[in-house]
């Protein structure tokens, strides 16, 4: 502390403080600073410690914009240090060859809504395209009309509108068969492919055995034929198998001479009734990547054995390989991420809906008060890297809390409500502040008369409390009512008081906060029937969403601490 005082020194680390954490910092935040960075000060604890009211008065009386102007001004280091990490923070490796744009896509199979596990693939491959410009596809996989739920088809268009995914170009791959049939008829020409009308178990023991099939030998003519005679409806439901020729020693027997085309005759697509012949997924993903120009893919692990069967294809074509990249897998806890299981569960009743509080769809987060900004930020921090992880709630509630917090009112939500006479406290007004420093942002006034609703689970006979923003009470040794206990919040905190939320029992709502362990039905502020669809911090307990206000009773979902 050479040029400055040691007040001054004070007042910029105080500012440093207020400036990175939006807020006023506690006394004791900064004397533990000051200690930890000037050990040598130690001995004077007990004058730094009289100096702090008066600095952080002058840190108080300024707005958050001059706040961070006088930092600038002391201590243009300390600002530029706090940009600094937030730009590089959300910085993905650069893609070799993206220089001059991309090409990339998303997709999904249209079985259910986009969940967590689909918001890191898309988001990923988008980041890209934000980043180099070019195009981005979203590729509707719906040749499996066993896999296909019509109702997907919207909502996977709703939750990539509400994730910002960038989409240029949309591709349907059930308007494209015609386009696998043609270069079915290519590959098989080019002695890529045969036409395999073994039975199934017969094949798979044959494989299993590094031997090739009768069928694979045939002439191209008679494959040809095959082909034209499985399109014409001459075979049925697993009598015929276009396969392509791999190594048929290949080490992993899930690559020997796949399966690229079947028939099947139900269930029918609900887009394309009239189709029977559907190309398997490694088949119309490599036509569609190569035809589409996808330079770049960004895809899970458990697509690399998928990449090396179709590194065949472009082979037999002399087709350049886009670049891909296999992303570790990613384990969700205690949300319901299949879209079977989530599916089987609404049906059963188990689940309300796509939406509900307990699944892992885009929708449920974005119920909860989830925002897409968030999502995308922690997935973007959680990165490509091959190595299995588990998500960090932590994380996205973190990076949530940081975009919700600023706008989200204060409120008084007070679970399992009991009233409760306080005896012999004046009548007066609370006056709280919708959000804490921001006097701008209004007040709310909460009129004392006598009776006010606390938690139950607070009222224990002789328990001091202190009802935030108004006074102290003292709960009676039956437990049935409490006395006034006088204003000061040093006494309160004196005696480790809880500083508790309340309600002045004559003017409240009946508010239920929904939550993953269960419902906690209460009453709360009347205010609070004004924020439907928006965030409130309900304080002592944390954000939530107001669901619905219907009927005069609030509704929400919570959000997260
Ligand atoms: N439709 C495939 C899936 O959702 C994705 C294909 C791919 O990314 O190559 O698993």
């Amino acid at each position: 502390m050479a040029d400055t005082s040691l007040e001054d020194d004070i007042y910029i680390m105080a500012l440093e403080n207020a400036v990175k954490h939006k807020a006023v910092p506690r006394a004791g935040a900064i004397l533990g600073m000051v200690m930890g960075t000037h050990p040598e000060l130690r001995s004077q604890a007990k004058e730094i410690n009289a100096l702090l009211p008066a600095i952080l008065k002058k840190v108080e009386d300024l707005n958050p914009d001059q706040r961070e102007a006088e930092l600038t001004r002391l201590n243009p280091d300390a600002i530029g240090k706090m940009h600094e990490k937030k730009e590089r923070v959300h910085e993905l490796p650069a893609l070799p060859g993206a220089e001059k744009g991309v090409v990339m896509r998303f997709a999904p199979n249209p079985s259910g809504p986009l969940h967590l596990g689909h918001a890191r693939a898309s988001v990923l491959n988008d980041y890209y395209v934000k980043k180099y410009g070019g195009k981005f596809f979203y590729r509707v996989e719906d040749t499996d009309p066993k896999r296909v739920d019509s109702e997907a088809y919207d909502m996977v268009v709703e939750d990539l509108k509400w994730l910002g995914i960038g989409v240029t170009d949309v591709v349907y791959q059930s308007d494209r068969f015609e386009i696998y049939y043609e270069y079915a008829r290519k590959l098989i020409a080019l002695g890529g492919a045969y036409m395999c009308t073994c039975d199934n178990e017969e094949f798979k023991q044959l494989k299993l055995k590094k031997t090739a099939c009768p069928c694979r030998d045939l002439p191209v003519e008679e494959q040809l034929k095959r082909f034209d005679d499985m399109l014409a409806g001459k075979y049925n439901d697993g009598e015929i198998t276009m396969r392509v020729k791999t190594d048929i020693t290949h080490p992993d027997p899930a690559v020997r001479d796949f399966a690229a085309m079947r028939v099947l005759k139900s269930p029918k697509h609900p887009r394309k009734p009239e189709v029977f012949v559907y190309p398997l997924m490694n088949f119309s993903v490599t036509i569609d990547d190569h035809l589409l120009g996808m330079t770049h893919v960004i895809r899970g692990k458990d697509h690399i054995a998928n990449t090396r069967r179709q590194e065949y294809i472009y082979k037999y074509f002399g087709w350049e390989m886009p670049h891909f990249y296999h992303y570790g897998r990613m384990s969700i806890d205690g949300l319901e991420l299949s879209t079977s299981g989530m599916r089987k569960g609404i049906n059963e009743g188990l689940y309300t809906g796509w939406d509900d509080i307990h699944l892992g769809t885009l929708r449920a987060l974005a119920r909860r008060g989830i925002q897409a900004e968030a999502v995308r930020s922690s997935v973007v921090d959680i990165g490509m890297g091959d190595t299995d992880i588990s998500f960090s709630w932590e994380n996205l509630f973190a990076a949530n809390k940081a975009v919700i917090d600023a706008d989200a009112d204060r409120y008084f939500f007070v679970p399992d409500a009991a009233e409760i006479e306080v005896k012999g406290a004046p009548k007066t007004e609370a006056h709280a502040p919708k959000y804490p420093n921001k006097p701008e942002r209004g007040e709310r006034v909460l009129s004392f008369a006598g009776k006010v609703l606390i938690p139950q689970k607070e009222i224990e006979a002789g328990k001091l409390l202190r009802l935030k923003d108004l006074f102290n009470i003292r709960i009676s040794a039956n437990g049935t009512s409490a006395e006034y206990a006088g204003d000061s919040l040093a006494d309160a905190r004196k005696e480790k008081a809880p500083i508790i939320q309340w309600l002045p029992a004559e003017n409240t709502v009946p508010c239920e906060l929904l939550t993953p362990e269960g419902v906690q039905t209460g009453c709360a502020e009347p205010d609070v029937l004004k924020y439907e669809g928006r965030i409130v911090q309900f304080e002592r307990i944390g954000f939530a969403k107001i669901d619905s206000t219907a009927g005069g009773k609030a509704v929400a979902y919570f959000t997260h601490r």
